[in-house]
């Protein structure tokens, strides 16, 4: 297969219904042996469904593209993750990507403290925007989203074409629960986010992020808003 722009509908459909069929390594397998280096995993450090995924991966091919987006408002503990994971699962190629704009200049030109009163447009600025550029010439992103994470997400597929970042969209562990991704990854003693065990459920940034809030209602609260655009059309 050349690449995923050579996917047509049908073809996706296809996959889609044979790779439901499949456990996540099996599809993290198959997308490291269909796209090689086109291959790129948006890892956010935070939730235990992208450790797994990053962990089957770097088991395949360390050399992986990983790219994390650091909005500036990250938990000390998510970078402090993320060093542990490139140095235990030896992963040779994740790279940060922010935003152009700086806390300063952000606040600056669109006032303080944006995520308050706009956090769609903080979120264009510092997430969607860098995530296009990490997969800029790639052509499948692993991503980690899991059907049972909530409503908006309850029927992800495992691979859809991705208008908006012009790529084939994967996500291995859709149909895995979150107890299965934490035997997963307690099995494999893969690093993990220690908030995760101090009542955080789901963790973004610390400025849109509570714990004790099941799922990812923590995240935004006071806003009608659960995603933050990376995932939406
Ligand atoms: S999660 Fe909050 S602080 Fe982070 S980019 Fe979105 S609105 Fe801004």
């Amino acid at each position: 297969m050349a690449g995923s722009t050579a996917l047509s509908e049908a073809s996706i459909s296809a996959l889609t219904t044979r790779l439901e069929q499949e456990n996540p390594e099996a599809i993290v397998r198959w997308a490291i042996e269909t796209f090689g280096d086109g291959v790129s995993i948006g890892a956010s450090f935070g939730g235990v469904t992208g450790m797994a995924i990053l962990h089957m991966a770097a088991t395949l091919k360390p050399d992986v593209h990983v790219f994390v987006l650091d909005t500036d408002y990250l938990f000390e503990e998510t970078h402090e993750t993320m060093r542990q994971a490139v140095s235990s699962l030896d992963l040779t190629n994740v790279q940060v990507y922010k935003s152009k704009l700086n806390h300063e200049v952000q606040a600056a030109k669109h006032g303080s403290a944006l995520w308050m009163r706009n956090p769609d447009l903080c979120c264009e600025i510092r997430k969607v925007e860098p995530n296009r550029r990490a997969l800029a010439g790639k052509t499948c992103w692993l991503s980690g989203l899991r059907r049972d994470q909530s409503e908006g997400r309850a029927s992800v597929p495992i691979v859809e074409w991705n208008n908006k970042f012009g790529v084939l969209k994967v996500n291995p562990l859709a149909n895995w629960t979150e107890a299965q991704t934490w035997d997963y990854v307690v099995k494999h003693e893969v690093p993990y986010n220690p908030l995760l065990n101090q009542g955080y459920t789901s963790i973004g940034c610390f400025n849109c992020t509570l714990p004790g809030v099941q799922g990812r209602a923590g995240r935004w609260a006071g806003f009608d808003k659960d995603e933050c655009g990376l995932h939406t059309s």
